[in-house]
């Protein structure tokens, strides 16, 4: 299994990201838990609800993901869980056929 680039990899958006920034970089066991439970996720939620580049961190995960098994699928990014993610694939997915038809 290849790992997603990191959060914190330099280039583009994520320069920007507010859990790449000094006070939140050694924290990234909030959004790669060993275990997700609410309070790590409330935590992690917390910092991406101000995150500058939510939307560009959503799309990248989701881009990722995209066709992959649910192995490729964790960590929390921009606020959602790979649960939620798989969902909202699902929903992209089912809208672009609904607009096909
Ligand atoms: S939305 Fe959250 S996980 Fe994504 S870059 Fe921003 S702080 Fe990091």
């Amino acid at each position: 299994m290849t790992d997603p680039t990191p959060i914190t990899a330099a280039g583009t958006w994520r320069d920007h990201a507010t859990c790449a920034q000094p006070a939140h970089a050694t924290r990234q066991d909030l959004w790669y838990p060993a275990q997700l439970d609410t309070e790590v996720l409330r935590a992690a939620r917390k910092v991406c609800m101000v995150c500058p580049v939510s939307a560009e961190c959503l799309d990248d995960a989701l881009a990722y993901e995209h066709g992959r098994g649910r192995d490729y699928r964790f960590g929390i990014r921009a606020g959602t869980t790979p649960g939620q993610r798989h969902h909202l694939a699902k929903q992209q997915r089912q809208q672009l056929q609904a607009a096909a038809a």
